[in-house]
C-alpha cells in the first residue's frame, strides 16, 4: 500500500488542472438558460397557463389539471430543445441528499414505434415507491404508498438530460415525509404573521419572504488519496490519523492565493451553477488547509435550500472531473477547523423593506426592533428546539470544539443595536409616557445608523449573529439540509409574531395608543430574554460558566438534544402552527435518532475493520522486522555492547506491543458493546447506549492507532496521512 501511496501521489505532481471553458463570454449571457424560468414560461406556454403558474407562485394558488397539461407540453417542449430525454420529481427525503428516478418521455405510439409524451398528471404528482425511505413509523409497510407533488414555486431545471421537478414528498395520508413540505409550512406561517405584524407600520404590506444566503463550506482531497482511505469514502471522515506537525498554525491558509487545481474546480462549479440560475458570488479558501467556501447571493428561502442541495450535488461530481473528492462531513479531520454552513438569514416584504434593515426614520426603526426584539425572544425560547435542530452526529465533532460555535444558543447584536434595547429596558414605557419621554425615545430610536454593517463589529464567535441586515445562525453543518434549522427557526418566529400582535392588540384595545403599545410589549420581550444576548468571546471558558449562571443550556449530547422535539410544548407548537403533527413529529425524531445510532455503527465497524486489517498486520510485521534486527544484534556484537545497542529498539518493540494488544481488546469490547446496544429496542435508549457505551471506543482505539503511526516505518504505513492529505493541491 506503502507504493500504491507514492504512486498516487507522483500522479498527483503530473496532474495538469483541468482547462475549463466558460459557456459565453459573460455569465449574464447564460446564466438559467438551464431553468424553466419567467422568461421560458412566457416564450412556451399559454397567456393562461403562463397566469395560472404565476399566481401559484406568488398568491399559492392552485394549477387545475387542464393548465398543468398546458404547462406540461410547454415544459416538455422546452426540455426537448434543450437535450433532455428524461424527466424526474426530484425531492428531499430524510436522507443525507436528495432523490431523484428517472423516467424516459417515450410512450408508445399509435402506429407502433414511440413518441415523446409529458402529461399534467405526470408533472404534478408521481407515487415513486417510497417504502425504502426513512420515515420513523409514519408510513407502516401496508400503506406504502407515498407521493410527490410539484412545486411551482421552484422552477424546473434541467440537469445533465433530465428536466428536474422540484417536488414534496408525502406519505398517502398527506404526512411530511420530506424537508420541503414542512419548510414550506414553516415559511407559510412567517409570512403571515410577520405580514400582520407589518400592518402596524405600514398597511401596504401584503406578503412577507423569508430569505436565505448559505455560506457552504467543504474540504477537497486529491481522489487518489482518498480512495486509498477507507474511512473517508465509507464514513465520509477520517477515523485515524495523528496530527500534520504543520496544519493550521500559521493562519495561512484562509482567504490566500486559491491553489491552480481547485481554482479550475470552482469555476467548472460555478459555470454549471450559472446555468442553472444559481448566483455563486463568492469563493475562497477556508482556515483549514484544503478548506474552502462557496457563498451565493440570497434567495428566497425555499429556492435557495433547492439550490444548496443542487450544488452539493453538482459539487460531489464535477469534483471527479478534476480528481478531486468533496466533503461535506462536519469535521473530516480532528484538530483542525471543521466545517460549517452558515444560514445567513432574513425577512423581507413585498413591498422591499429588509425587517432586519434599520430605517431612516424613528418609525421604520420601530419596526425594525420589532422584529428583531422578536427573533431574540423566539431564539431564547426556542434555543433547545434550535440545538435539536442542527446538532447531528457529524456536527457534534464541530460544535463546542474552539473553532466553532459553542453548543450554547446565545445571540450576538453588536453594541449599536444592543445599546438602543438598553435605552429601551431603561424606558419609563410601562406607564403612560409625559410627551417629553416620548420625544427623546423616539429620537433616541431614529438614531440607529442606517448602516450599522461594519465588519469591526462583528463577532465571528457567535452561534447566532446580527450582521447589520441579518441574523447568521453560524451553527448549521456542511452537510446539513438548511431546512432542518429554518423549519425550526421559522415556527418559533412566527409563533413569537403571532403572540406579540395578541399582546399590542390586547393593549390597544384597552386605550394604549399603537406606538406606546408596542414600546411596553417590546420592553418585557427584552427583559424577558436578556440572557441570550452575549456579546463576548463565544469560544472561551468564561462564557460557559456565565451561561450556565445564566441558565442557558448547553448540550452537545445528540440523543439528549434531540428530546427537546418530544417535550409536550414542542408538540404543542408545531401543532398549533400546523407544521408538524404530532405522528410527523415523532416519525421525524425517530428517523433522526436512528441516523445517530446508525452513523456511529458504521464508524465503528469501518474503525474495527481497519484496525484489524490494516493496523495490526503492519506493525506486526514492523515489530518481526525490529525483533529480527535484535537478534541479529545480539549475534554479532557482544553482550556489553548489544545491550547498549538494543536499547531503543527493545522499548519500540515493547511499544508497538502495547498498542496492538489494546487494538484487539478495545475492539473485541467495541463489538460486544454494539451487540448489547443492538438489541436495545427503544430507540432512544438505544442512541443513548450508543453514545455512552459504543462511542467512546473509537476515541480510545484511535489513539493507539495514531501512536503507532508515529513509531511504525512510514514506508509501511498503510493509509495516506494527514499531511499527505491535507497539502497535496
Ligand atoms: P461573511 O462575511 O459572513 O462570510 P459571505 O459574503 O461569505 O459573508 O456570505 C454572506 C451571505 O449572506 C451571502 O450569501 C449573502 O448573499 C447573504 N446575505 C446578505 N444580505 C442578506 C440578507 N439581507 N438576507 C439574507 N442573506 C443575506
Ligand atoms: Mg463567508
Amino acid at each position: 500500500m506503502a507504493t500504491f501511496r507514492f504512486k498516487a501521489l507522483d500522479e498527483v505532481l503530473d496532474r495538469q488542472a483541468v482547462e475549463v471553458v466558460r459557456e459565453e463570454n459573460l455569465v449574464s449571457d447564460y446564466y438559467g438558460m438551464m431553468v424553466f424560468d419567467q422568461e421560458k414560461m412566457k416564450k412556451y406556454l399559454s397567456r393562461e397557463a403562463y397566469k395560472a403558474v404565476t399566481d401559484a407562485v406568488k398568491k399559492g394558488t392552485t394549477i387545475d389539471r387542464k393548465m398543468a397539461d398546458q404547462v406540461a407540453q410547454g415544459m416538455k417542449a422546452w426540455a426537448i430543445e434543450n437535450g433532455a430525454t428524461h424527466y424526474t420529481h426530484w425531492f428531499h427525503p430524510l436522507t443525507d441528499g436528495t432523490a431523484e428516478k428517472h423516467d424516459a418521455f417515450i410512450v408508445h405510439g399509435a402506429d407502433g414505434g414511440v413518441i415523446e409524451s409529458f402529461s399534467g398528471s405526470l408533472l404534478s404528482q408521481q407515487e415513486p415507491d417510497a417504502s425504502s425511505f426513512p420515515s420513523g413509523g409514519i408510513r407502516q409497510t401496508f400503506e406504502a404508498r407515498g407521493y410527490t407533488a410539484w412545486d411551482p414555486t421552484s422552477p424546473a431545471f434541467i440537469s445533465e438530460t433530465t428536466l428536474t421537478i422540484p417536488t414534496i414528498f408525502i406519505s398517502y395520508t398527506g404526512e411530511a415525509l420530506d424537508y420541503k413540505t414542512p419548510l414550506l409550512r414553516a415559511i407559510g406561517k412567517a409570512d403571515k404573521a410577520a405580514t400582520a405584524v407589518c400592518q402596524y407600520f405600514d398597511k401596504n404590506v401584503s406578503s412577507v419572504r423569508t430569505n436565505l444566503g448559505w455560506e457552504q463550506e467543504y474540504f477537497l482531497i486529491d481522489e487518489a488519496l482518498y480512495m486509498a482511505r477507507p474511512d473517508l469514502v465509507l464514513t465520509g471522515r477520517t477515523l485515524m490519523g495523528h496530527a500534520s506537525s504543520k496544519d493550521q498554525q500559521l493562519d495561512d491558509h484562509y482567504f490566500s492565493s486559491i491553489p491552480t487545481r481547485a481554482n479550475r474546480f470552482m469555476q467548472d462549479v460555478e459555470n454549471e451553477a450559472y446555468k442553472l440560475g444559481i448566483p455563486l458570488k463568492t469563493r475562497h479558501n477556508e482556515v483549514a488547509p484544503n478548506q474552502f467556501e462557496f457563498a451565493p447571493i440570497f434567495e428566497e428561502a425555499n429556492l435557495a435550500n433547492d439550490h444548496n442541495q443542487l450544488i452539493m450535488d453538482i459539487m460531489g461530481k464535477i469534483a471527479r472531473r478534476h480528481n478531486f473528492r468533496v466533503l461535506f462531513h462536519e469535521k473530516p479531520f480532528a484538530g483542525i477547523n471543521g466545517s460549517g454552513k452558515h444560514n445567513n438569514w432574513s425577512l423581507s416584504t413585498d413591498t422591499g423593506v429588509n425587517l432586519f434593515s434599520p430605517g431612516k426614520n424613528p418609525k421604520s426603526n420601530l419596526q425594525f426592533l420589532t422584529f428583531v426584539v422578536n427573533t431574540l425572544k423566539a431564539v431564547y425560547d426556542g434555543q433547545d428546539l434550535l440545538r435539536a435542530s442542527i446538532l447531528t452526529a457529524p456536527n457534534s465533532h464541530r460544535l463546542g470544539a474552539n473553532e466553532a460555535p459553542p453548543s450554547i444558543l446565545s445571540v450576538f447584536l453588536g453594541t449599536e443595536v444592543s445599546g438602543m434595547l438598553d435605552l429601551m429596558e431603561e424606558s419609563v414605557v410601562d406607564r403612560k409616557m409625559t410627551p417629553e419621554e416620548k420625544t427623546a425615545l423616539k429620537m433616541n430610536i431614529g438614531r440607529i445608523p442606517e448602516i450599522i454593517l461594519d465588519n469591526t463589529d462583528r463577532n465571528r464567535t457567535s452561534p447566532f449573529a446580527f450582521t447589520g441586515n441579518r441574523f447568521e445562525f453560524r451553527a448549521v453543518g456542511s452537510s446539513a439540509n438548511n431546512a432542518s434549522a429554518l423549519i425550526v427557526l421559522n415556527t418559533l418566529v412566527a409563533n413569537q409574531l403571532q403572540e406579540f400582535k395578541v399582546a399590542v392588540d390586547a393593549l390597544i384595545e384597552k386605550g394604549t395608543k399603537k406606538d406606546e403599545a408596542i414600546f411596553q410589549v417590546l420592553k418585557k420581550l427584552i427583559i424577558e430574554s436578556k440572557s441570550i444576548r452575549f456579546n463576548g468571546d463565544g469560544y472561551s471558558d468564561n462564557w460557559v460558566k456565565e451561561a450556565e449562571k445564566r441558565g442557558l443550556t448547553n448540550v452537545n449530547s445528540v440523543p439528549e438534544s434531540l428530546s427537546a422535539y418530544l417535550r409536550p410544548e414542542s408538540k404543542e407548537l408545531f401543532n398549533k402552527l400546523g407544521i408538524f403533527n404530532e405522528s410527523e413529529l415523532n416519525g421525524r425524531v425517530e428517523v433522526e435518532y436512528e441516523k445517530y445510532v446508525m452513523k456511529i455503527q458504521i464508524e465503528a465497524r469501518v474503525l474495527g475493520d481497519i484496525a484489524i486489517n490494516h493496523i495490526v498486520p503492519t506493525a506486526v510485521q514492523y515489530q518481526t522486522m525490529l525483533l529480527e534486527n535484535v537478534k541479529n544484534l545480539k549475534e554479532v556484537f557482544s553482550t556489553e555492547e548489544f545491550e547498549s545497542l538494543a536499547e531503543g529498539r527493545l522499548e519500540l518493540i515493547r511499544e508497538i506491543g502495547k498498542h496492538v494488544s489494546a487494538i484487539k481488546i478495545k475492539r473485541k469490547e467495541m463489538i460486544e458493546a454494539r451487540k448489547q446496544a443492538n438489541v436495545i429496542e427503544d430507540i432512544v435508549d438505544k442512541a443513548y447506549e450508543y453514545e455512552k457505551v459504543v462511542k467512546p471506543y473509537l476515541d480510545e482505539i484511535r489513539d493507539s492507532i495514531d501512536r503507532l503511526e508515529l513509531i511504525v516505518d512510514d514506508e509501511k504505513w498503510p493509509l495516506p496521512k494527514y499531511r499527505e492529505l491535507l497539502f497535496v493541491r
